[in-house]
């Protein structure tokens, strides 16, 4: 009798299974929109040519080993990645507030903090995510231990956010809950709060004094702009909270596979930045030891050069403009073909996603009859679609809403 016997079998994962589908499909026209990684206009994995420029600098570089880097990871990136996400001029950065460790991407950045805050917050125990949200937070969250709650976000009848219901959860939470906020291009309905509810999410987060926990997976690829995808953070930092940042390169430095991330932490003084600092170092020697090298050494490389700072700035654009420019055309086969429904909100949202409001009966029906994939509840990826396929695509999405 085995010792694995009664271990259950757990389900697979939504996203990866749909992949499988995807691969195993014959027919020439089938479509993936199930996957959140950016493709060309000729649906190829894309490699941002200031990624290539700086693979070649470590390449040609002579002095390059293969040690250890330190616990918490290489200065110049932690400090570098902490820059980006609060500004060359951050208050808190000169005033010696921030910390950093880094991650193995924008996951490793979410359990990093999620560990360090089952171990030393003392809250009410409870973290809350947003209806709906990246699968992942609540795999994280509940794997430590934490009782996982929902607050209200995206409102299905107009196809945005839920504002009411989500501040009226942060005033009703217990004090001293744990707030996961995507600061930009939410995942999965592309539905960012405006400048102005942030600043009500705040009050409300203050008033109760909830934890502020930002998960940041898209910093540049939502809008193009760097700074302004930062602002609620910024703002919040602004305000005094103290709070963390996960950071992911995965998408705005195309760098999936090599995992580099970090986890930005603001404190209230340089010495409880210098306890916690002290905290993760022995929270991840017993997780990872050491970070991998390679990813944020492309990434260290490309935001501490001037000049490839700007070509990195370049390459976003061009990223976030072809998913916008995707979004206008799928909006404009839509109202061309009368398709019944509203469908503006495909070009109000932003990011690689779109919940486009279809049901999962009507997601089978674009499955089997017309090879496309996506996730029941409707998101699409928006770098799925191409000048070649969405026709095809809204011409399917018009019959399975008639
Ligand atoms: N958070 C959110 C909201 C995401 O969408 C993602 C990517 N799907 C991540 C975190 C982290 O991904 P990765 O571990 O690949 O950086």
């Amino acid at each position: 009798m085995s010792v694995f016997n009664t271990v259950a079998q757990a389900p697979a994962d939504v996203i990866f299974s749909l992949t499988a589908g995807y691969k195993a499909d014959k027919h020439p026209q089938k479509i993936n929109v199930g996957v959140g990684a950016f493709r060309t206009d000729e649906l190829k994995p894309y490699v941002l040519p200031v990624v290539k420029k700086a693979d070649t600098i470590l390449f040609n570089n002579a002095d390059l080993d293969h040690e250890y880097l330190p616990i918490a990871g290489e200065p110049s990136y932690t400090r570098a990645a902490t820059k980006l996400i609060l500004g060359d001029n951050s208050p808190a950065i000169a005033q010696g507030r921030t910390g950093a460790v880094q991650t193995i991407s924008g996951t490793g950045a979410n359990h990093t903090g999620a560990a360090f805050l089952a171990a030393h917050f003392k809250g009410s125990g409870k973290v809350y995510i947003s209806n709906p949200t990246w699968a992942n937070h609540r795999n994280i969250f509940a794997s430590l231990g934490f009782d996982v709650q929902e607050y209200p976000y995206w409102h299905p009848a107009t196809k945005s956010l839920d504002y009411e219901g989500m501040i009226n959860t942060i005033r009703e939470a217990p004090s001293g809950s744990i707030f996961i906020l995507h600061p930009c291009a939410h995942n999965p309905t592309g539905v960012d709060p405006t400048q102005e509810q942030w600043k009500g999410i705040a009050d409300a987060m203050r008033e109760k004094n909830q934890f502020t926990f930002f998960d940041c997976a898209y910093q540049g690829f939502a809008s193009g702009d760097l700074d302004k995808d930062a602002w609620a953070v910024r703002y919040f930092v602004e305000q005094g909270f103290e709070l963390f940042v996960a950071q992911s390169f995965a998408k705005n430095f195309g760098l999936y596979g090599e995992r580099a991330g970090n986890l930005t932490f603001v404190c209230k003084t340089p010495e409880d930045t210098k306890r916690v600092l002290s905290q993760f170092e022995k929270l991840q020697r017993s997780e990872i030891s050491n970070p991998p090298a390679y990813g944020s050494r492309i990434v260290d490389i490309v935001l501490n050069d001037p000049a490839l700072y700007a070509e990195w700035k370049e390459n976003l654009k061009y990223m976030s403009s072809r998913i916008i420019d995707m979004r206008q055309k799928l909006y404009q086969h839509l109202v061309d073909l009368k398709t019944p429904g509203t469908w503006n909100h495909i070009v109000d949202q932003i990011g690689m996603f779109s919940f486009t409001g279809l049901k999962a009966p009507q997601v089978k029906v674009m499955i089997e009859k017309y090879h496309i994939y996506l996730t029941d509840n409707g998101r699409i990826s928006m770098a799925g679609l191409s000048n070649s396929n969405v026709e095809y695509f809204a011409r399917a999405v018009d019959d399975v809403v008639r």
